[in-house]
This record gives structure tokens, C-alpha cells and sequence, in this order.
């Protein structure tokens, strides 16, 4: 067991690492650091001549271990953890501020991410350790635990949270927060899982480049997103981490209407924006609403973020990124209005 989860996280690794390729950045290699963290590898890449970096490296990773304390569900001394234990507690600041982002988008995605999951994570955990898919009994028992609008009563207390699909995001945004203020650094990249961000300006004055990997050929890419200084890059896929029961594998996003994995008819999507906690939650919203109740939602939220949508054969951008994206895959690109 343990070396099939090891297993999956290599590949998900992986993923991660295709995820961003660099435009050239001058002539000096980047300084880069790897190390694993928050159920995820991270990877931090700065400005060759960025003053005193071992000493900058070293705080971004004290800065994630104080992160990963409050939001690393794998770790039962968490805040998190302790809050879904039942313990009383005063909240830290980052957690307050993260569980009522993950609650307001949960009312503005009509529920597509609903933060209060957990039981459903851990039903499909056991029924892959056992090795048979949930029955229906089991799904609609498990689903009657679970529900973010359940929070306006006061049910809120006994419902348990999963972060996963949020939490890397705001570690992302909040260590190129961190590099941007402090560290000398004139441009740096981190990334998170499926979670990039980028400060600063490159040497040539041109954009930072990210590839996005063909979700249907994982070991080729279809294509760049420019991105600027403050940006966080989402990507959620079903090819990325799963659940693997009787030879087949389920995909790790659900539609929290039937407790499946969510099957909107796309195989990947990308979200851009600022706010990295939003980029994440949303990559996950918007990978169960599919494409066009996604593009009713970046119109009624004005644009606060740019999306890719990615099917089998057409790649969908919303219109912010008609000239930021380039296609270099096989697919048909459609700019949405
Ligand atoms: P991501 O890779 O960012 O799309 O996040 C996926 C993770 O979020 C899963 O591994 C679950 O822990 C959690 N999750 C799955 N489905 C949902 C959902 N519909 N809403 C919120 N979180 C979810
Ligand atoms: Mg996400």
C-alpha cells in the first residue's frame, strides 16, 4: 500500500514538474530547491543572483513548514486535523481566512467545490484498500455527513474538512508573497503540486512561459500560458491522482451531487489568477462544471480569473487569455465571448 501511494506521487510529481517550462532566463542556471512537503513536491527556482539565497531558500521552507502545520490534512497535529477531530480551538488567522474563501466559493459554484468532503475522501481511500468501488448505500450515507450548505445552520461544527483542493494554491500564492517582499530575488517560480507561481520580472523583460501537459499524451504538452508578476497557475486533471480499484482507476475529483468522480466531459482545466487559494478551488470547481457552466460563472464574477477548458478535441480559453495562450497540440482552440 504504501509503495502504490509512493507510486502515485511520483507520478503526480511528474506531472508537476512538466507542468512549467521556463523561457530562457538569461544566461546563469536558476538556483533551484526540491523538497516534499504538504503531501506534494515543491519546487523553488530564483534569480541566479539572488543575494544571500541559501539563507532565502531556507526560509521558504520554514515558511511552508509553519503553512503546512496549519493545513496538512495528513498530519493529525494540524490545525486542521485538530479542528476535524472535534477539538476546540481558536483558529489561526490562515485558516479562518481559508475556510471562509473555500465557503463563499462553494456558494458561488453552486457547490461544485464543497470543502466539507472529507468522509467522501475517506470512504473512497477504503474502498480502495479493499479493493471494491462504494456501493450506492455507502455513497448516499456518506453524502448525508458531507454538504458546505449544511454550514448556515449550526451543523458547521460536525462537518469535517478536506482542503486538498485548495490549500496548495494559498501555499503557492503565500510563498511568492514571501520571495517577492523579502528576498532580493529579481524573478523566481514556485510550484506546488499542480500549483505554479511566478514573481518578479525575467532579465529579457518578457513574460514568464508555462506549458501545460496534454492530458491525453502526459508526456507532451499543448501549450503556453504567459504569465506576469503575482500570478498563480491551477491545473486539475483526472490523469493526475486517482484511486486504483480493480484495475481501474477513478479519478481523485468528485461531483458532490453523487459522490462519483466528476464526469463533466473534460479531461483537464486550467485556472489563472492572482489569488492562488482562488485558482486552486477553482481548477477543482470548474473541472466538475464543465466548460459552459464554467463560462457562466467567469461572467457573473466579472472576470476575476481566466480559465482553460480542456476536452478531447477542443481547448477553450476564456477571453482575458485570447492572446496569453498558445496552442501547440492537437486540438481545435475556441476563444469563448
Ligand atoms: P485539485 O487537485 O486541486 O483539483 O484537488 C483535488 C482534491 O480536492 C481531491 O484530492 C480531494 O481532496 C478534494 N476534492 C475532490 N473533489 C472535490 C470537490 N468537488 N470540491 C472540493 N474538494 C474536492
Ligand atoms: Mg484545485
Amino acid at each position: 500500500m504504501k509503495m502504490k501511494r509512493f507510486g502515485k506521487r511520483i507520478f503526480s510529481i511528474l506531472c508537476a514538474a512538466a507542468l512549467l517550462t521556463l523561457n530562457s532566463c538569461g544566461s546563469a542556471e536558476p538556483l533551484r530547491d526540491t523538497f516534499f512537503s504538504m503531501d506534494t513536491v515543491i519546487t523553488v527556482s530564483l534569480d541566479a543572483g539572488t543575494p544571500d539565497a541559501e539563507a532565502v531558500l531556507a526560509h521558504v521552507r520554514e515558511e511552508t513548514e509553519r503553512l503546512r502545520l496549519i493545513f496538512d490534512a495528513h498530519d493529525p497535529a494540524s490545525e486542521l486535523s485538530r479542528r476535524n477531530a472535534g477539538e476546540a480551538m481558536d483558529p489561526s488567522e490562515e485558516f479562518r481566512a481559508l475556510e471562509s474563501e473555500a465557503f463563499l466559493w462553494a456558494a458561488k459554484t453552486g457547490g461544485a467545490f464543497d470543502p466539507t468532503l472529507l468522509p467522501l475522501r475517506e470512504l473512497w481511500e477504503a474502498a480502495e484498500k479493499r479493493g471494491s468501488v462504494p456501493t450506492g448505500t455507502e455513497l448516499s450515507g456518506t453524502l448525508a455527513l458531507c454538504g458546505w450548505e449544511k454550514a448556515a445552520t449550526d451543523a458547521r461544527p460536525r462537518l469535517r474538512l478536506d482542503f486538498g483542493g485548495i490549500a496548495k494554491g494559498r501555499v503557492t500564492e503565500e510563498l511568492v508573497r514571501l520571495l517577492s517582499e523579502t528576498s532580493g530575488a529579481g524573478w523566481g517560480v514556485v510550484s506546488v503540486g499542480g500549483n505554479v507561481g511566478v514573481f518578479g520580472e525575467k532579465p529579457d523583460g518578457k513574460p514568464f512561459s508555462v506549458a501545460l501537459r496534454d492530458p491525453q499524451n502526459t508526456s507532451g504538452t499543448l501549450g503556453t500560458i504567459s504569465a506576469q508578476n503575482g500570478d498563480v497557475i491551477a491545473v486539475s486533471g483526472n490523469y493526475e491522482r486517482f484511486y486504483e480499484i480493480g484495475g481501474e482507476r477513478y479519478g481523485h475529483i468528485s461531483d458532490p451531487q453523487t459522490g462519483l468522480p466528476a464526469d463533466s466531459g473534460l479531461c483537464s482545466v486550467a485556472v489563472i489568477c492572482r489569488d492562488g487559494a482562488l485558482a486552486d478551488l477553482l481548477s477543482t470547481a470548474l473541472f466538475v462544471m464543465g466548460t459552459e457552466r464554467g463560462l457562466e460563472l467567469y461572467r457573473a464574477e466579472g472576470a476575476v480569473f481566466e480559465a482553460i477548458f480542456i476536452s478531447p478535441d477542443t481547448v477553450t480559453v476564456t477571453p482575458g487569455l485570447g492572446s496569453r495562450f498558445e496552442l501547440t497540440g492537437n486540438y481545435t482552440l475556441r476563444v469563448a465571448d
